[in-house]
């Protein structure tokens, strides 16, 4: 095995490291690549990605920017059953998983450049209207945003090496700044592949997209206040980046996804055997499972009318039991491995202590694996139940990152939205109902610690984009113990990557400034 994942610098891909870090196939153990250690010229690449880098991009207008990521989109389009295979290998997952990754990032990349059409030969944004700040009119007071001056790093999770990166560096390079992506070690070969493969093309200017594989050692230090730092990963880590001088002392922006326990609720109005009940088992089963439940957004908690939790139970169990677990290789798969070794100790210790406030709903481990024996990394899925909730404190904090869901009865919609909270900040909630009212109360009362709500009624049954799918027309991100960031929302996502700067002056400067502006409406 020879595949080492160099970092790409200053525009030069760095060799001669010594491998450190290797890469394994989740579900054969086999290695597949290698990373070195601590990176060396982290300042010196940071600093030719804000001046070369920059001053390229920065040249260029949106609409340039635009066909800039589109070619990008196409050159990838190509390559997709190679990175099929990466992504079989390295992350376990069965085909129609890689595709949520891969695909879903390319899709997203491919809207940013649509989006970035419609700025077209800016290259300043307005926000809003001037405001008139004389009697006699002419002083005026024109927000604008340009892009920041420094760049974007990223730090990233191990289950989205192609859309983790994508769906950030879309919006950055649309808005001109350079992206340097430090992937998650155990799966960083499918980002490392997609970046190769862009920078070969020579789509991108010198400096705009540089990698770091392996240790994450030196990547803040190397920041200087005008860079924005993107994080999505643990609770934990992101603390540890929180702390560092270079966002608390000299004001880095810092966007961070972390842990959530979403929730998905059937309303209590939902009969059993109904569109909507059978909406909620449907996609709560699919929700677990996608990715063998590797989804920050998956529902960690199904809260459900305590009336109805036995019926619920039954019908998801039947459900689970569907599910073949094994090596992706075998066509009978519908669920592939976790990710690494590490993963499955990690889910294993999770459900212990989830199982100390719960009962077995469903376990799934019962049922043999295919092609894949016990060293491997795959997880049955399992349903947890808690009937005594206002007992429960567990299932409310800790995150078992794996095809794991617990099964809460509430009392009422109060109390469902209560349950709800206690999450403290998540990603997402959904909420299935048939009653147009009790869906708009939820919604109303889930939003401000939501970053996205789900409804689901039984007329958008076939066509809503599901609870876990995050689409990059809607806002990700959610506050509290979910991180507190916010990305997507179609041009919103810009603003992580601008400047507002209000510019007071005659109108007739305001002018000469906007003429060629395009507004930052969303
Ligand atoms: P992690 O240990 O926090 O790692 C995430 C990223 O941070 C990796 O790229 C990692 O590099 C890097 N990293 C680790 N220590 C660092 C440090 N001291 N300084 C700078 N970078 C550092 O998280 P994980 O355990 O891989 O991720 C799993 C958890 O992330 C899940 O349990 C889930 O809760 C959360 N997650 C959240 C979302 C979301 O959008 N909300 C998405 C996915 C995952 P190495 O890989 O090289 O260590």
């Amino acid at each position: 095995m020879t595949n080492l994942l160099n970092n790409y610098l200053s525009g030069q891909w760095q060799t001669g490291a010594t491998a450190v870090h290797t890469l394994f196939d989740p579900v054969t153990g086999e290695a597949l690549a290698t990373t070195g250690g601590a990176a060396p010229g982290l300042k010196e690449g940071f600093t030719f990605a804000r001046t070369e880098g920059a001053r390229a991009l920065q040249a260029m207008t949106y609409a340039q920017r635009a066909t800039m990521l589109s070619e990008a989109v196409k050159l990838m389009q190509g390559k997709r059953d190679e990175y099929y295979a990466i992504s079989l290998a390295n992350s376990g997952t069965i085909k129609a998983d890689s595709g949520v990754d891969i695909d879903g990032g390319l899709f997203t990349l491919g809207y940013y450049a649509q989006l970035g059409m419609a700025l077209g030969e800016a290259h300043v944004l307005t926000d809003g209207a001037a405001a008139i700040m004389s009697k006699d009119q002419l002083f005026q007071s024109q927000h604008v945003m340009v892009p920041i001056k420094g760049l974007a790093l990223f730090i990233n999770a191990f289950n989205f090496p192609s859309w983790g990166l994508w769906e950030k560096a879309g919006p950055a390079l649309l808005s001109g700044v350079p992206v340097v992506i430090k992937p998650a070690t155990a799966t960083a070969w499918l980002t490392h592949r997609m970046v190769a493969d862009v920078i070969a093309a020579g789509i991108l200017p010198a400096g705009a997209l540089s990698i770091v594989c392996g240790s994450s050692h030196g990547l803040l230090d190397a920041l200087t206040p005008f860079d924005v730092l993107s994080f999505t990963g643990s609770a934990d880590t992101a603390a540890l980046l929180r702390s560092h001088p270079a966002v608390a002392r000299e004001s880095v922006r810092i966007n961070i996804e972390a842990d959530s326990l979403n929730s998905t609720i059937l309303g209590e109005d939902v009969a059993p055997g109904s569109a909507a009940f059978d909406l909620f088992v449907d996609n709560l089963v699919r929700d677990m499972t996608i990715k063998s439940g590797q989804r920050c957004t998956a529902p960690r908690r199904a809260l459900v009318p305590k009336q109805l939790f036995h019926a619920v139970a039954e019908a998801t169990a039947g459900k689970l039991a569907a599910i073949r677990v094994g090596n992706p290789r075998n066509a009978e798969t519908m669920m592939g491995s976790l990710v690494s070794r590490a993963q499955y100790d990690s889910v294993q210790e999770g459900l212990v202590k989830l199982k100390t406030e719960s009962s077995v709903l469903f376990d799934g481990s019962a049922q043999p694996l295919l092609d894949a024996d016990s060293k491997s990394a795959c997880v049955a899925p399992t349903l947890l139940g808690i009937r005594d909730v206002d007992q429960s404190k567990l299932v409310h904090e800790h995150e078992v990152f794996g095809p794991v869901s617990s099964l809460l009865g509430y009392r009422d919609t109060a109390h469902a939205i209560e349950i709800a909270h206690r999450g403290l900040g998540s990603l997402v909630a959904s909420v299935y109902s048939e009653d147009p009212a009790l869906l708009a109360h939820a919604a109303h009362e889930l939003a401000a610690s939501h970053g996205r709500v789900h409804l689901v009624s039984p007329d958008v049954g076939k066509t809503h984009t599901g609870h876990g799918n995050v689409m990059p027309a809607s806002n990700h991100g959610g506050p509290g113990r979910a991180g507190g960031g916010e990305e997507l929302g179609g041009l919103r996502a810009l603003n992580f990557y601008h400047r507002r700067s209000a510019i007071q002056g005659s109108s007739v400067a305001l002018a000469e400034l906007t003429k060629s502006a395009s507004p930052y409406t969303v």
